[in-house]
């Protein structure tokens, strides 16, 4: 036997290291996909890059192969021809794999390259067994076959190294570079795994100089097959950038334009205002006690919450508007039309009563929550630099501040944060230039319709800024240090009053006082009415103070013992605001309480909602049960005022009987009630 010596077509086997360099830079391309995209993506991208890097080395086999001539015509068994490309493509895959893994935990890259080496090895020597040539037998040289494996490896390492250090930056040029050296590592793999087999002619076998084999073909199909692979990365590429679009401009949750979204668009508008001397409208939409939601029920419900409302939002929604989801609880919509302030308040109306009414619900829970609604308008020209969405984060925090449930359209005098300090000023000095008044708003006795029972309410009358509401400046004052001093006066002069009624023999037997929550927490209440009482002389049990389950959600074991020393002296205690909050049960049997205050949302819908009848009727009783009195609050028309009659509630409190009164109006309501009965 003979051995013959092959030679090379020189253009073949640079078009079979072309080949091997494009088929990695693309490979290498999708393995940066790999990495950046979410898990769906990534599986898909890990499969289009294994195929991309699987196919390349087994182009660029083929190929090389048909640049080699060794004067006789060559056979491939298509079957084997086809099973080789599995290894490179499986452990291009296996490699890809672990580089993704081995960035996120920075591992050094050895055992992905191990796989690559392995994969294009046992590519390379499979396609050689797809080899045939009648006549000449083959004989490998373990030395080269060991060689070209090592060169496989090494190779993959340097490339995938590089690659791995540069693939956060965006450099094509070290991608090409780390391609250069993956696709040069395929090809001297190859070249050096050709080296390690010997051909022997066997006796008989002609040789012949005609080309042999299909060489077109070859190299056309393997052509058509790059081309196929590169539309496909191209199109997937294409799909990606979209989806990688919507993720960044859209909220996965809603569906609805996200901030980043919303911020264009208003920069987009505000442009087109200022040069068409355009009205724009910002508003902002907040879910009231949202936090309660998540904190009570979980985030799950939260989220439901959320994309419900995302929905009824964008049941509002037209060409002339962008709604988004700015965070959280809050919502953005910007208008584009010319509206007037009253379409714009009636706007806003029609979206908080439909929110208001709309039920919202997670497994067997039911929630019901009211929007905080902040807007603001203005006509821009081209010197205008006023900066609408934060005038409407201003309102918005006004209306939040106030007590929720609110809309508040921007007007520099009263939401601007000068106001906020000038307030702050003015309110420090209050007291001592004698701003403050009392109002009372009297309890009325279900069953006798007596007046014998007030609540005593704050009331700022500023000489320039005229009447301030106590849900604008209490809060101002809980944040300021201010509202211990102000609960003092409170106390001093609804206790003074009741002095002046009981020595005038004006029948009022109770004032209920508010305290805040930060001080019921941190100010010593029970020293403030202990000395009171002392100071006036006064009947402990005359005087109710009124808390909300915030006064004694956050300790309260405490708050239950300084409860109990306030009753020991006397004094009632009221929880205000029930069913605004948790209105745990819970606290209902823990708290030493002798009054309970239904909040004014529970009368709101009762004479058209059974469920609330129900509610509200069986918290009555539950709380006579245990031992307190229950007054209703907000009632404002005769058909509530019947209901509740027929559910014995103890006292009705109300614009429908009274309104907060001056003290001299309720002497008045007290005598004629006298009147009546005598
Ligand atoms: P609150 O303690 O829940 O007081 C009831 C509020 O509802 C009062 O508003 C009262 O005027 C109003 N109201 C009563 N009946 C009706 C009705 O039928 N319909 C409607 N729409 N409203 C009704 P006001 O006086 O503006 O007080 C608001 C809040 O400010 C009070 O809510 C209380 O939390 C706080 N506040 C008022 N005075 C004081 C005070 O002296 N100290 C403290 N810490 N807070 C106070
Ligand atoms: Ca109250
Ligand atoms: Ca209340």
């Amino acid at each position: 036997m003979q051995e013959i010596l092959g030679y090379y077509d020189k253009e073949i086997v640079l078009l079979s290291i072309m080949v091997a360099i494009i088929g990695s830079y693309l490979a290498l391309d999708i393995c940066q996909h790999i990495m950046r995209s979410r898990r769906e993506m990534k599986r898909i991208w890990l499969g289009v890059g294994a195929t991309t890097m699987g196919l390349s080395i087994w182009s660029m086999h083929f190929i090389g192969m048909t640049a080699f001539e060794v004067g006789l015509p060559v056979h491939y068994n298509w079957w084997m021809t086809f099973l080789s490309i599995i290894p490179a493509i499986g452990s291009s895959y296996i490699a890809f794999y672990i580089l993704d893994k081995e960035i996120a935990g920075r591992i050094p890259t050895l055992s992905s390259s191990f796989f690559m080496g392995i994969g294009i090895t046992s590519m390379h020597y499979l396609g050689m067994k797809a080899m045939t040539i009648p006549g000449v037998s083959m004989e490998y040289h373990i030395g080269y076959v060991f060689l070209s494996l090592m060169v496989a490896v090494v190779v993959s390492f340097i490339a995938l190294l590089l690659f791995k250090v540069v693939q956060s930056k965006q450099f094509v040029f070290y991608k090409g570079l780390s391609a250069l050296l993956m696709g040069g590592g395929i090809a001297s793999m190859h070249y050096i795994g050709m080296k390690s087999v010997r051909f022997y002619i066997e006796e008989g076998a002609q040789l012949s100089t005609e080309v042999t084999g299909n060489k077109v073909f070859l190299i056309l199909s393997v052509s058509l097959i790059m081309s196929l692979v590169l539309s496909a990365v191209i199109l997937l590429s294409r799909v990606e950038n979209r989806s990688t679009m919507h993720l960044a401009y859209y909220d996965l949750l809603t569906g609805l334009p996200n901030r980043l979204h919303f911020l264009m668009k208003y920069e987009e508008l505000l442009k087109k205002a200022r040069n068409k001397q355009h009205k724009i409208v910002c508003i902002l939409f907040d879910v009231d006690h949202f936090k309660w939601v998540n904190d009570s029920f979980g985030y799950k419900a939260g989220d439901k919450v959320l994309s419900q409302l995302g929905e009824a939002i964008m049941a509002f929604d037209n060409p002339n508007l962008t709604i988004a989801r700015l965070d959280g609880n809050r919502f953005g919509v910007l208008v584009r039309k010319d509206v007037s302030y009253s379409q714009l308040w009636h706007m806003l109306e029609d979206i908080q009563e439909k929110i208001k009414g709309m039920t919202f619900s997670y497994e067997q829970f039911q929630f019901k929550t009211t929007l905080s609604i902040g807007a603001s308008m203005k006509v821009f020209d081209p010197d205008c630099e006023d900066d609408l969405f934060s005038e409407a984060e201003q309102a918005l925090h006004y209306a939040k501040e106030i007590g929720r449930n609110t809309i508040q359209i921007y007007s520099s005098s009263v939401h601007s944060n000068e106001r906020g300090r000038y307030l702050l000023s003015e309110l420090r000095q209050a007291a001592s230039r004698e701003q403050f008044t009392l109002r009372y708003q009297p309890k009325v006795t279900a069953t006798t319709s007596e007046v014998n029972k007030v609540e005593a309410l704050i009331r700022w009358n500023h000489p320039s800024l005229g009447s301030i509401s106590p849900g604008e400046f209490i809060p101002l004052a809980e944040k300021n240090g201010l509202i211990v001093s102000i609960t003092e006066w409170v106390m001093r002069t609804a206790i003074h009053q009741m002095k002046v009624w009981e020595e005038s023999g004006i029948p009022i037997d109770r004032v209920s006082i508010n305290v805040s929550a930060i001080h019921f927490q941190y100010g010593n209440v029970y020293k403030m009415v202990h000395d009171l009482v002392g100071e006036y002389n006064m009947a402990p049990s005359k005087v109710e103070l009124e808390i909300t389950e915030t006064s004694v959600m956050k300790n309260i074991d405490e708050a239950v013992n300084t409860l109990d020393h306030l009753r020991k002296l006397g004094i009632r205690i009221a929880l205000d605001d029930f069913g605004t909050g948790l209105s745990s049960l819970n606290y209902l049997q823990r708290l030493p309480i002798d009054t309970l205050k239904i909040d004014k949302s529970f009368v709101d819908d009762l004479v058209h909602d059974q469920k609330q009848q129900s509610i509200v009727s069986t918290i009555i009783s539950l709380a006579q049960h245990l031992g307190m009195e229950v007054t209703v609050e907000g009632v404002e028309h005769a058909d509530q005022a019947d209901l509740l009659h027929s559910y014995s509630c103890d006292y009705i409190q109300g614009y429908y009987y009274f309104k907060p009164l001056f003290p001299e109006e309720v002497e008045e309501a007290c005598l004629l009630h006298r009147k009546i009965l005598s």
